[in-house]
C-alpha cells in the first residue's frame, strides 16, 4: 500500500481516510493502468463479523482499499479520537465508476442479486451508462464459483462488480482476484438500488446519519443486523 493515502485503523481494519473525489482519481488511474485492485466497503456489521472471524479479517486486510461505508465507522473513528474525513459508500463508488467508465468505454462484469434485479439492471445500464461494455452480467445465485471465474478470465474486463453480500463477495474476490487485473469491488445490495428494486434513503436521512433507520423501517427483518452496531461500538470503546 504505497499509495500515500492516509489510513485510520479501528479494530485491526485500516480504512482510507480521504475524500471521495481524491479516492476516485486514484481508482480511475489504477483501472487505466490495469492494476489489480480490491476494494472492500466495510460497515459496522462487516467489521464486527471480521472481528469474530480471523479468516475473514485476513481477507479484508488483503484489500488494497477499505472504505468506511456506514456512519457507525465514522462514529467509531471519533470514539478513538482519529476522525475519518468522509464516509465512502460502495453505492456511491459504483455509480461514479460507472459514469466515468461509460465516458471512457471501459468494460465491466456484473454478478449478483436476484434474476429479476439483473433484468432491470441491464436496462438501467443500457439507458444511463451506454458507454459501458458489458463483458458479462448474471445473477448472484450460482452454484459453481469457478464458472463465474472462468467467464471473467475469458472476457478480461476492466472492472468486476460483485453484489453477493458479505462475506461471500469478499471471499470470492480474495480467491479469484489474480485471474484478472483491474478493479474488483464487493457491492452488497447496490444492484437492488441501482435497478430501482430498493430505494436508498432520501438525502435528508443520509445527511442526518439516519440511513440505517430508514432501511430498518423499510425492512424490519434487518433488525438483528442493525443491532450489531451498538455491539461494534462497545468493542471499539473497549479497545481504546
Ligand atoms: N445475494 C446474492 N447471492 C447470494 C446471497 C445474496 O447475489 O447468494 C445478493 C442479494 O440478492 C442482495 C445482495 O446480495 O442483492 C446483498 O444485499 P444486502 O442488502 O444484504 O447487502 P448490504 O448492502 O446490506 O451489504
Amino acid at each position: 500500500m504505497n499509495d500515500k493515502l492516509k489510513r485510520t485503523t479501528i479494530l485491526n481494519i485500516s480504512y482510507i481516510n480521504t475524500n471521495f473525489t481524491h479516492f476516485l482519481k486514484i481508482i480511475q488511474a489504477r483501472i487505466n493502468n490495469r492494476e489489480n485492485t480490491f476494494i472492500a466497503t466495510v460497515n459496522p456489521e462487516i467489521a464486527y463479523y471480521a472481528h469474530q472471524n480471523p479468516k475473514y479479517q485476513s481477507i479484508i486486510n488483503d484489500a488494497d482499499f477499505v472504505t468506511p461505508d456506514g456512519i457507525g465507522i465514522i462514529k467509531a473513528a471519533q470514539i478513538i479520537h482519529q476522525p475519518i474525513q468522509s464516509r465512502i459508500t460502495g453505492f456511491d463508488v459504483f455509480k461514479a465508476i460507472l459514469a466515468w467508465g461509460s465516458q471512457n468505454h471501459k468494460s465491466a462484469y456484473f454478478a449478483g442479486a436476484k434474476p429479476n434485479v439483473i433484468a432491470d439492471l441491464k436496462a438501467v445500464l443500457k439507458d444511463e451508462y451506454p458507454g459501458i461494455k458489458i463483458s458479462g452480467i448474471r445473477d448472484g445465485y450460482f452454484q459453481d464459483n469457478q464458472v463465474v471465474a472462468d467467464e471473467i478470465n475469458a472476457t478480461h474486463p476492466d472492472m468486476v462488480f460483485l453484489a453477493l453480500g458479505s462475506p461471500k463477495q469478499e471471499e470470492f474476490i480474495h480467491q479469484y482476484r489474480h485471474i484478472n487485473n483491474g478493479l474488483w469491488i464487493g457491492l452488497g445490495g447496490s444492484f437492488d438500488v441501482l435497478s430501482g428494486n430498493t430505494q436508498r434513503a432520501p438525502q435528508f436521512w443520509i445527511n442526518h446519519h439516519l440511513e440505517w433507520l430508514y432501511r430498518l423501517l423499510k425492512e424490519p427483518s434487518r433488525l438483528p443486523r442493525i443491532m450489531v452496531i451498538p455491539k461494534y461500538l462497545k468493542l471499539v470503546r473497549k479497545s481504546k
